[in-house]
């Protein structure tokens, strides 16, 4: 069999909400270091909504046409020359943020915060289509008995599993605010990961109902019952020990902080649109609170331990993976993703 050499894929065209074209296009020449992948899903992730709305960050960011998605899994089908330890028929997903491999950051086993760090979404690569060649750099391999639905949210996955890990949850409350994808993927990471108590908040009924079902084990609204208070009651009295912000809201991380136990942790994984004023006196130093961010996954510890915790049952994320169009209904899948009503929404391709 030979391989294809064009794709359907799509494509941003056009600097309006929308503006996006599904089209048969020649795939890009494989150089030495790249490789051929068969996808088979893809998942919409929220950079990708936002280059669908195309909103301030995107008109910023990129430049069009850009072929479009990042999240995928898919199956080798052909390497170039230079590429080593992948084969036609593995399995991979693929990892967002491409390290050069020998700046500082890269030799001190950072490769995440790379200096010459590389996203994905940027290179007019794309992985809403059929086939795409991407450097090897960019891919990860799965075990083959993984299926191509969970090789397509490792991406996101890792940002909750890594978030766990580093409040280290166990034995301890966690609250994590914000359910969209990010968020409920840490509930289950938390869950697996051994926390005493998984305490959730997001002002959406339909994401709130996600949040109970992924395994927390209480859910606020903030609206109905301020955080703060609601949070204090849904861990027994005994307080919050390390809480995540999936949210990215101002608000939410202030009032995250503020429900913190003395030495607890705020780990901040959700990303502002604009700066957010901090009580670093009566929140953080009187209290001796520590306060992370984290920045996509650890170089591939966090693509280790996701793999392990997926194969071994623990971490469910079942029903965060809520629909699955064919690439045909696109308008469709990104409208419901907008609409908030909606766990991780993807591609199956045929
Ligand atoms: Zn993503
Ligand atoms: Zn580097």
């Amino acid at each position: 069999m030979t391989n294809p050499t064009s794709t359907r894929i799509l494509v941003k065209e056009r600097t309006e909400h929308g503006g996006v074209a599904l089209h048969e296009r020649p795939l890009r020449p494989m150089g030495p270091q790249d490789v051929l992948v068969r996808v088979h899903r893809a998942a919409i992730c929220g950079t990708d909504l936002h280059v669908y709305e195309w909103n301030d960050w995107a008109a910023r960011n990129y430049r069009l046409p850009i072929p479009m998605g990042h999240e995928l899994g898919g199956e080798v089908v052909a390497t170039g020359e230079l590429v080593t330890g992948l084969e036609p028929g593995m399995r991979v997903s693929a990892e967002t943020h491409i390290a050069c491999g020998h700046c500082r950051q890269c030799r001190a086993n950072r490769r995440h915060t790379c200096l010459n760090l590389k996203l994905f979404s940027k290179q007019g690569l794309g992985c809403f289509s059929d086939h795409t060649v991407v450097p090897a750099s960019a891919l990860r391999r799965v075990p083959d008995d993984l299926p191509f639905r969970d090789a397509s949210i490792m991406e996101p996955l890792g940002v909750g599993v890594r978030a766990a890990m580093e409040a280290d949850l166990r034995g301890r409350n966690a609250l994590v605010v914000g359910c969209g994808p990010i968020g409920l993927f840490t509930i289950a990471a938390a869950r697996a990961l051994g926390a005493a108590r998984v305490i959730a908040a997001d002002l959406h009924a339909y994401r709130r109902d996600l949040a109970a079902r992924m395994g927390a084990d209480a859910v606020i609204d903030p609206v109905a019952t301020p955080l703060v208070q609601a949070a204090a009651e849904a861990s027994g009295g005994e307080g919050i020990d390390a809480a995540i912000d999936a949210s990215g809201n101002g608000r939410a991380i202030q009032d995250a902080l503020s429900c913190l136990v003395p030495g607890g942790a705020l780990i901040l994984a959700g990303m502002p649109s604009a700066p957010v004023a901090l009580d670093l006196a009566k929140d953080v130093i009187v209290r001796e609170a520590q306060i992370r961010g984290i920045f996509g996954r650890l170089i591939d510890e966090t693509w280790l331990a996701t793999e392990s915790l997926l194969r071994s049952g623990r971490l469910k994320v079942e029903p965060v993976l809520t629909h699955s169009f064919p690439l045909e209904r696109f308008e469709e899948a990104f409208e419901l993703a907008e609409s908030g009503a909606a766990g991780k929404v993807m591609f199956e391709m045929a």
